[in-house]
């Protein structure tokens, strides 16, 4: 186990990154400490936080630490936009913090056709920029969100029907290696891992900026349809049938949404969010949702507006510092299954309703044949998923609460909901292997979901970068590699 009191590990940050170490007591501290989204990544207690200003700074501290960690006296965090629902993935106890905000900056090539992204930005002061321009990129749905995090997680994008994953638009990642060079990875350089970071998160490298394609971005149309739902209105399971229908048949490749219901202040509410991403006003591949009865029309947000402005939409409607519970995996679409877990969040919410400030939401995501074979055009990931595997659904299942006495009830009670809705599945043989990264429960392994062929790959790129093994050992947080020592 690290030493907190090692002033050695001290001295090592400090011939790196003179002004930017902060140690706990400090107001500095406390606040860089306190801006997680989680509660629980905000009660993790790094014994430094140490905030590199450039990707020289970052070789120099891998260089600094590197013995430390080897000798395991030494575990370190690297936190991006701190977005992980859990405790310990972008955060240490007792361990070095590598705050990675201070890497800025967003360069567009000359031809405007790939732009550069330091791993400090949010998706949302990206979209700003490139707005400036006329261009955007693939990024989150959600503007808030940490760059570096999401990118090689994977990433869902509204424009994924077209491109797929957003990291099949990265075309070069700027890393520090273990041994503490700075390495580019792109088709021709480096390109197993360029590939092996594209869903690998942090098992191979600090990542200090990627470069991405851009393209022209027009007024986008969309926004969210609430609709009522009681015993009496079964508005989610029209809802349902509709996404089905979506995620098989529908072509429209500038057509996205997600279908979930959600209980926040006693009350349930049925929502869709959904995006014509060629700003076509109420096109047929949305009429499916933007028909369906029963919407409260004073709620409806659906118009034209901005990437940027629609990704604010969605950052308006999550806080920081609640208790948070992210849990996904993967179907293949089924009216029935879909239905019976409909039916099983009936009754698993009247249990868990009580609990204080709670916020519930329960989702599909869809993954439809396009958006796989997208994926697929592109390069290569560590994801994997044939297109013939799909349509898929990602379920979402995601409660906040206030209150640490209501820990182990939440645990239990969206513990057992997630166990029977894969149980379900798994009866029918609709449980896919894959489980999305970015929404993963950190008791699950995301990676082994990427299939056997992927992992052995993955595992290469390990021994070859990173032989030691220092980001499998010496960087216990998020979803690391099987088998790896970790
Ligand atoms: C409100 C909200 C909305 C969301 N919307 C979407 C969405 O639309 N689409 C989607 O795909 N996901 C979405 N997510 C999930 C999100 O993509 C993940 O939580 C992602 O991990 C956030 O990245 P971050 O950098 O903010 O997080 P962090 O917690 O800082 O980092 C996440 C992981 O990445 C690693 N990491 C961070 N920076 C680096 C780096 N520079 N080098 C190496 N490793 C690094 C960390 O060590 C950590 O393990 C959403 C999450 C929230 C909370």
């Amino acid at each position: 186990m690290p030493d907190p009191s090692n002033l050695q590990i001290y001295d090592a940050l400090a011939s790196v990154v003179k002004g930017s170490i902060l140690q706990p007591g400090s107001k500095e501290y406390e606040a860089d400490n306190g801006s997680y989204f989680s509660a629980f990544e905000n009660g993790v207690q790094p014994s430094y936080i140490v905030k590199p200003s450039n990707a020289n700074e970052v070789q120099g501290l891998i260089r600094a630490l590197r013995p430390h960690i080897l000798s395991g006296d030494c575990q370190i965090a690297i936190r991006g936009g701190g977005h992980t629902p859990f405790a310990g993935s972008a955060n240490i106890q007792d361990g070095v913090t590598i705050d990675m905000r201070a890497l800025k900056g967003i360069n567009l090539s000359e031809d405007k056709s790939v732009v550069e992204i330091g791993v400090g930005e949010t998706w949302a002061t990206v979209y700003a920029e490139l707005e400036k321009h006329g261009l955007t990129v693939a990024g989150a749905r959600t503007g808030r969100i940490g760059v570096a995090g999401f990118i090689l997680g994977g990433g869902l994008s509204m424009f994924s029907p077209r491109v797929g994953f957003s990291c099949d638009s990265v075309v070069e990642f700027e890393v520090v290696l273990a041994s503490g060079e700075l390495v580019h990875a792109n088709a021709t350089e480096n390109s197993d891992l360029w590939v092996s970071l594209k869903g690998g998160l942090n098992n191979f490298g600090i990542l200090t900026s990627f470069k991405m394609r851009a393209f022209k971005s027009t007024d986008i149309w969309g926004g969210i349809t609430f609709y009522m739902s009681s015993d009496m209105i079964d508005t989610f399971s029209k809802l349902i049938h509709n996404a089905y229908d979506f995620v098989n048949n529908e072509e429209d490749l500038d057509a996205h949404a997600m279908f979930s219901i959600g209980y926040g202040f006693g009350h349930q509410a049925v929502t869709c969010v959904m995006y014509h991403t060629q700003s076509k006003e109420n096109p047929p591949s949305l009429q499916r949702f933007t028909s369906l009865e029963n919407q409260v029309k004073e709620m409806c947000t659906l118009r034209k507006s901005t990437h940027l402005g629609f990704t604010e939409e969605l950052s308006k409607h999550s806080s920081d510092g609640k208790r948070q519970y992210w849990a996904s995996f993967t179907i293949k679409p089924d009216i029935f299954l879909m239905e019976a877990f409909h039916r099983k969040w009936q009754d698993m919410i009247t249990e868990i309703k009580d609990v204080n400030g709670l916020t519930f939401s329960f989702g599909f995501h869809p993954l439809t044949k396009a958006m796989l074979d997208s994926s697929a055009r592109a390069e290569g990931n560590a994801i994997a998923i044939p297109p013939s595997d799909g349509p898929l659904f990602i379920v979402l299942v995601n409660p906040g609460w206030d209150l640490p006495e209501d820990d182990s009830k939440v645990y239990t009670i969206v513990g057992n909901f997630v166990a029977d809705l894969r149980k379900l599945a798994t009866d029918k043989e609709l449980l896919h292997r894959y489980i999305f990264m970015n929404y993963a429960y950190q008791m699950d392994d995301p990676i082994m979901g990427y299939g056997e062929e992927s992992v052995h790959k993955l595992k290469e790129t390990s021994k070859k970068y990173d032989p030691e093994g220092i980001f499998q050992k010496g960087v216990p947080g998020g979803f690391k590699l099987p088998g790896m020592g970790a």
